[in-house]
C-alpha cells in the first residue's frame, strides 16, 4: 500500500480565489489596472502602512528598496546569514556587502546584542529576518538603527500576519518587505510588496519597478533607470482575495502547529523554535532542532528516510555565508558563524499546511521519532 504524499507546503486556495482571477481574465485590464492599487490598499491597511507598492517578487521588492535607498557600491548592510538567500543577495546585487550578524540560538533570528560591533562607517542599514514567522527584536534593533542613523529594512517575507507588542510585521522599519511565492502564508503565485510610510520611497520604488517612469510622463518617457518588476492585476487579484482570508489562513496554519507543538514539544531529542515575548506569530514552516549529537549526515539521512515514507521535509536553512559565490568573494568558511551552522545542521521542515490532519501530524512525528 502506498501511503498519502504529504507536501511541505501547500497553498491555500478556494473558490473565492479563482473566481476573483477569472474576473480579471474576463475584463481586458490584465496589468496596471485596478486591482494593483485595491491590492496595495488593502496590504498597506493590513501592515498599517502609509504605502504599499507591488512588485513581481519578494527579492524584487528587496532589490527596489536597496536601490531606491541610494545603497550601493562601498556601502554595508548588516543582516543574518540563517535566512533565504535574498535577504544578503540583495546589497550583493547593487554592489554592498552584506556584513553578517550570528543569531540568537534560541529565537532563531539575528542577535541584536552582537549588531553594534559590525557597524562601521560604511554601514547604512540594518535588515533583519523575521524568520519562520518569529519577529526579530525591534525595540532593539529600532535602538541600534536610531542611534548610528541607519535604515531599517524588515524582511517580513515570512511573518504576514504575524505581531510583536500588538503591532504586525513590515509596520516598524523604514520599510518592510514580503513575498508570496505559493509555500507563503498568501500567494499570488508570484509576487511580492514593499510597505512603507515614506512617500518619497514609495513613489521612486513605483518609478523603479516600472522603467524608470513617473506618474504622468507617458510610456515612453524614463528619467531614470529602472527594471520591469511589475505585478500583473491577475496576481493582484489573487493576492487581494488571499489577503480576506488572511484570519481563517492563519487560523488554519495555528491549529496545525499546535498539533506539531503538543506531540514534539515534550520531544527530549530536538527543540522547537522559542517564541520571543511579545510576538504572536502566523508560522510559515515549522522546524525542528535536532539535538547536538545529531550532526549533518545524520540530518540529512533523516530527511532521506522521511521523503522515502511519503512526508515532504527540507533543511531550512542552508547558511547563506557557506554558499559557493559568498565563499569565493568574501573568503568565509566553516566557523565563522557557528551558531547559524549548529543550527543550520540540524533543522527539518515537516510538511505545514492546511490540509494536515491530526492522525497526518500523528504519522509525520511518528516517522520522524522512529529516526531518531
Ligand atoms: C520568500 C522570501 C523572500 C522573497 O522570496 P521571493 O521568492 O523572491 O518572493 C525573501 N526573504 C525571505 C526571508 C523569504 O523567505
Amino acid at each position: 500500500m502506498t501511503e498519502k504524499q504529504l507536501p511541505l507546503a501547500r497553498p491555500n486556495i478556494t473558490q473565492v480565489e479563482i473566481d476573483a482571477v477569472v474576473a480579471v481574465l474576463e475584463s481586458s485590464d490584465l496589468s496596471l489596472g485596478p486591482k494593483l492599487p485595491a491590492f496595495e490598499e488593502a496590504f498597506a491597511d493590513q501592515c498599517r502602512r502609509k504605502h504599499a507598492v507591488a512588485c513581481s517578487s519578494g527579492t524584487c521588492a528587496l532589490h527596489l528598496l536597496i536601490r531606491a535607498m541610494g545603497i550601493r557600491d562601498g556601502d554595508e548592510v548588516i543582516t543574518t546569514p540563517f535566512s533565504f538567500i535574498a535577504s544578503a543577495n540583495c546589497a550583493l546585487i547593487e554592489g554592498a556587502k552584506p556584513v553578517f550578524v550570528d543569531i540568537d540560538p534560541h529565537t532563531w533570528n539575528i542577535d541584536p546584542a552582537r549588531i553594534e560591533a559590525a557597524v562601521t562607517p560604511k554601514t547604512k542599514a540594518i535588515l533583519p529576518v523575521d524568520v519562520f514567522g518569529q519577529m526579530v527584536d525591534m525595540d532593539a534593533i529600532l535602538d541600534i538603527a536610531h542611534r548610528h542613523d541607519l535604515r531599517m529594512i524588515e524582511d517580513s517575507c515570512e511573518a504576514l500576519g504575524s505581531t510583536y507588542k500588538g503591532k504586525p510585521a513590515g509596520s516598524f522599519g523604514d520599510a518592510g518587505v514580503f513575498g508570496f511565492y505559493p509555500n507563503k502564508q498568501i500567494t499570488t503565485g508570484e509576487g511580492g510588496m514593499i510597505v512603507t510610510d515614506d512617500a518619497a520611497l514609495a513613489r521612486l520604488s513605483r518609478s523603479l519597478r516600472n522603467q524608470g517612469r513617473d506618474g504622468n510622463g507617458g510610456w515612453l518617457a524614463h528619467p531614470r533607470l529602472g527594471f520591469n518588476y511589475r505585478i500583473s492585476d491577475i496576481n493582484c487579484a489573487l493576492g487581494i482575495a488571499q489577503l480576506h482570508r488572511l484570519t481563517e489562513i492563519a487560523s488554519e496554519r495555528t491549529r496545525v502547529y499546535e498539533l506539531y507543538q503538543t506531540r514534539l514539544g515534550p520531544e527530549k531529542r530536538l527543540t522547537l523554535q522559542g517564541l520571543r515575548p511579545g510576538v504572536t506569530p502566523n508560522w510559515f514552516v515549522f522546524v525542528v532542532r535536532l539535538a547536538n549529537r545529531y550532526n549533518l549526515a545524520d540530518r540529512d539521512r533523516i530527511l532521506v528516510s522521511l521523503r522515502e515514507k511519503g512526508i515532504g521535509c527540507s533543511n531550512y536553512f542552508a547558511p547563506i555565508h557557506l554558499q559557493p559565490f559568498y565563499v569565493e568573494e568574501f573568503g568565509y568558511r566553516r566557523g565563522d558563524f557557528p551558531v547559524c551552522e549548529a543550527l543550520a545542521d540540524r533543522t527539518v521542515a515537516l510538511p505545514f499546511h492546511h490540509e494536515l490532519s491530526s492522525e497526518d501530524v500523528d504519522r509525520v512525528c511518528g516517522e520522524l521519532r522512529n529516526q531518531l
